[in-house]
C-alpha cells in the first residue's frame, strides 16, 4: 500500500528514528527525577505529602475547575465521580458504546446499567441529538427524576471525550437540564482540550482525568477528579481518604469511602510533567497539523477537530475508505514497526456488556469498522543550532 509507505517515511522522520515507534510514549524530560528523589530523601512517599497538594493546585489551575482532587487512578477517579453524582445500584448511566471499558466498569461496579447511544461522526463523542431522540421515545419524568420505560431511574449521561476531541458539551447539558440527569464527563483522554473556551471536565459538577503511562502527561497510575466547587472538592476528598475524620491520632470514619488518594511519588512526576504540559500541548498540535497536510487529497480521512473545540490530539485517527481497507492498512503498518491500532471494540459486544440496551448505533459501528489511530507520541525538540 503506497500510503502506508508515505506514512512510515512521515512519521520515521518526524520521531528521527529507525526503532520501534509506539502508538504514546510518554516523555521524562524534565524535573522529574529530581523530584521523585525528593520524595525518597523526605520518605514522604505515600498519599501524605507536599506534591500531591501541589500537583492537585496546577490541575486546577490549568483546567480552571473548581477543585481537583487526585487518586490512584483514572477509573477511580470516574468511579468517585459517578458515585457522587449520587448514581445508585440499579439505576441506569447513558454514555457511549465506543469508549474504553472503563467507563462502562464504573458504571456496572455503582450496581448501574450501562445504556449505549451513538456518537457524532465529527467528534466521536456522545451525541446530543441521538441523546434527545432516544429519550423523548424511551423514558418519562416523574417527581423531578426521569424514567426510563422499563422503570428504572436514568440517573446520568456521561460523555467520553474521544481521543480529546470534546463533545457538544452545551447541547448535552441543555438536554440533560430538561430530562432531570446529571452530567458527568469522562475527561480521561482530554487533558489540555476545550470546548468553546473551556476546560472539558469543567461542565458538570464531577469529572474524571487519567494520567496513565499512554496520556497526554503521566504520573506513572493515576487520576483526577475534577470538582465544579471547593465544596464538592471537600467531599471528593473526604470519600477519597477513607472518609477519616481529622484528628491527631484517633481513627474515625464517618461513611462508608475509598481509599483511592494518589501517592506522593506519583504526584512528584505530575509535577514535572505538569510544567512541560504547554509544550507537550504545541507539539502533538504540530503534528497534528502534519498529519492533516499529509492527508488532504489522500484515500484516507484525518480526524480533524470538531467545530467550536481545541481538541489535544491524545490520539490522532484516520478513517479508512472500507474495513478490508482498514485490516491491510493495520497489518503493513504494524509489520514495518510503526505502531497503529483500531478503535476499541464497541462495548455491547463484550460479554458483560452485551445485554445492554440501547439505541441505534450507526456511527459507532461505522467507526469501529474504518477508524484507525496513528502514532502521537510527543516528538523530541529538534536540536536549535
Ligand atoms: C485512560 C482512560 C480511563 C482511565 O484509565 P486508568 O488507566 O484507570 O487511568 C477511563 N476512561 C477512558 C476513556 C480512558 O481512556
Amino acid at each position: 500500500m503506497e500510503e502506508v509507505k508515505k506514512l512510515v517515511e512521515l512519521v520515521r522522520n518526524h520521531y528521527g528514528t529507525n526503532d520501534f515507534i509506539p502508538l504514546h510514549a510518554p516523555r521524562f524530560n524534565g524535573n522529574e527525577k529530581r523530584y521523585v528523589s525528593d520524595t525518597l530523601e523526605s520518605t514522604f512517599v505515600s498519599s501524605v505529602g507536599a506534591y500531591v497538594g501541589e500537583f492537585e493546585d496546577q490541575v486546577c489551575t490549568f483546567t480552571g475547575a473548581g477543585a481537583a482532587v487526585a487518586t490512584v487512578n483514572g477509573t477511580a477517579a470516574l468511579h468517585t465521580a459517578l458515585f457522587l453524582s449520587g448514581v445508585k445500584s440499579g439505576d441506569i448511566v447513558i454514555t457511549q458504546a465506543l469508549t474504553f471499558v472503563a467507563t462502562c466498569n464504573t458504571i456496572a461496579h455503582l450496581g448501574a446499567t450501562p445504556l449505549f447511544i451513538d456518537v457524532c461522526r465529527e467528534s466521536l463523542s456522545l451525541c446530543p441529538i441521538a441523546l434527545e431522540d432516544y429519550l423523548s421515545a424511551h423514558s418519562e419524568i416523574r417527581d423531578g427524576q426521569c424514567y426510563h420505560t422499563c422503570g428504572a431511574r436514568i440517573a446520568s449521561v456521561m460523555p467520553m471525550h474521544t481521543f480529546g476531541h470534546p463533545a457538544k458539551m452545551d447541547a448535552l447539558k441543555e438536554v440533560c437540564e430538561r430530562y432531570h440527569i446529571t452530567l458527568v464527563e469522562d475527561a480521561a483522554e482530554s487533558l489540555g482540550s476545550f470546548y468553546k473556551n473551556q476546560h472539558t471536565g469543567t461542565f458538570t459538577d464531577f469529572s474524571a482525568l487519567s494520567f496513565n503511562g499512554n496520556k497526554v502527561i503521566t504520573t506513572g497510575g493515576g487520576g483526577m477528579v475534577l470538582c465544579g466547587t471547593p465544596e464538592l472538592g471537600q467531599r471528593a476528598k473526604h470519600i477519597t481518604t477513607t472518609a477519616k475524620v481529622a484528628h491527631a491520632y484517633e481513627f474515625y470514619h464517618d461513611e462508608l469511602a475509598f481509599n483511592y488518594r494518589m501517592p506522593n511519588i506519583n504526584a512528584a512526576l505530575g509535577c514535572a510533567q505538569m510544567e512541560q504540559l504547554p509544550a507537550y500541548l504545541k507539539n502533538k498540535r504540530r503534528l497534528a497539523a502534519t498529519y492533516k497536510a499529509h492527508f488532504n487529497n489522500s484515500e484516507l480521512v484525518f480526524v480533524d477537530e470538531p467545530q467550536d473545540a481545541h481538541s489535544n490530539f491524545w490520539l490522532n485517527a484516520l478513517l479508512c475508505p472500507s474495513r478490508q481497507y482498514r485490516d491491510a492498512f493495520l497489518k503493513q503498518s504494524n509489520s514495518a514497526g510503526i505502531m497503529t491500532r483500531p478503535v476499541w471494540q464497541l462495548m455491547h459486544t463484550l460479554p458483560m456488556f452485551n445485554s445492554a440496551p440501547r439505541g441505534p448505533l450507526t456511527n459507532s459501528e461505522f467507526l469501529a469498522d474504518h477508524l484507525v489511530n496513528i502514532p502521537s507520541s510527543v516528538a523530541p525538540e529538534k536540536e536549535v543550532r
